[in-house]
């Protein structure tokens, strides 16, 4: 059977499927279900990749997020995106893998940690086996800025090593429509919260929400400045920032931060509205990049 046989094929078994799942919901609803894989049985799957040989895996963390978020915060903006993306564009969502690399983030209760070559390598071999299932177009969606390093290493390894290609569906770990629009609001400030807002509201501590005291060390003060007048030297800056306490460069969050929350703004001004903003445009720009991909291969799914 051709190739393209073969996706007509897939897309027929596709399509009646979908009105069985009609008929038996009884409502339109459930014909967009987002495709968990934990929720399906071997059998949806096989029939999943008879059509699409798509998947997201979203990656997360357990860490603090100061007293007002839960520890989850990034898994659930990676799941929940993921779910949304899902509903709209028919692609299956694999296991989040709920702890990331945020050693940095230790110094407040709760938070958990992998080590960047243990994390790559669990999402790794996750690849592996969706690939020998059949999966051949792997697309991570990172709700966390620690894990960047570790996807793009994965990512670099699936496409050299497999015959799978592996990319990052966006850029989601920061908020980047929130306003005040002020230059520092990088963890659990007024774009975290705000998403919060939208996808999880019953779990924000709205009460507990309050403006942090940053602190930054005399060397991150002299980077800063020198950043402002030579502005290619800003990353130095930047990277001072987020390391473990060890380093001795006071960037672990304990060492900036009172509360945990990274912010010069007080997260109390975060508002259901912007996160609904900014969330919706993140999730059409990764349903637009998949229906396009989706449309240059001309398939009908
Ligand atoms: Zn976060």
């Amino acid at each position: 059977m051709g190739k393209k046989a073969k996706i007509e094929w897939g897309c027929l078994v596709f399509f009646i499927s979908g009105i069985f799942l009609f008929l038996g919901a009884g409502n339109s609803e459930d014909a967009s279900k987002p495709l968990i894989l934990q929720e399906m049985t071997w059998t949806d799957v096989k029939e999943y990749l008879s059509a699409s040989d798509m998947v997201i895996i979203p990656i997360g963390s357990t860490e603090q997020h100061g007293p007002h978020l839960p520890l989850g915060t990034d898994s659930y903006i990676a799941t929940d995106m993921a779910k949304m993306i899902s509903s709209r564009a028919g692609v299956l969502v694999a296991p989040v893998v709920l702890a990331g690399y945020s050693v940095y983030h230790s110094g407040f209760s709760g938070t958990l940690s992998l080590k960047p070559e243990t994390m790559e390598q669990v999402l790794y071999e996750t690849a592996e086996m969706l690939i020998k299932h059949g999966f051949r177009r792997i697309m991570f969606l990172n709700g966390h800025g620690g894990n960047t390093i570790v996807q793009s290493k994965v990512i670099h390894r699936i496409n050299h090593n497999t015959e799978a290609i592996a990319v990052a569906l966006g850029d989601y770990a920061r908020g980047e429509t929130a306003p005040p629009k002020d230059w520092f609001d990088q963890h659990a400030g007024v774009g975290e919260t705000s998403i919060m807002l939208f996808l999880e509201p019953e779990l924000v501590h709205m009460d507990r929400a309050e403006k942090p005291k940053i602190q930054f060390t005399p060397q991150m003060r002299k980077y800063l400045m020198l950043g402002r007048k030579h502005p290619e030297l800003m990353g130095i800056f930047w990277s001072l920032l987020a390391t473990p306490e060890e380093t001795g460069k006071g960037g672990a969050s304990h060492q900036l931060s009172s509360s945990g929350v990274w912010s010069f703004s007080d997260p109390k001004l975060a508002t259901k509205e912007i996160g609904e903003r900014d969330i919706i445009k993140r999730v059409e720009s990764a349903v637009n990049f998949i229906q396009t991909w989706k449309q240059v291969l001309q398939e009908k799914k």
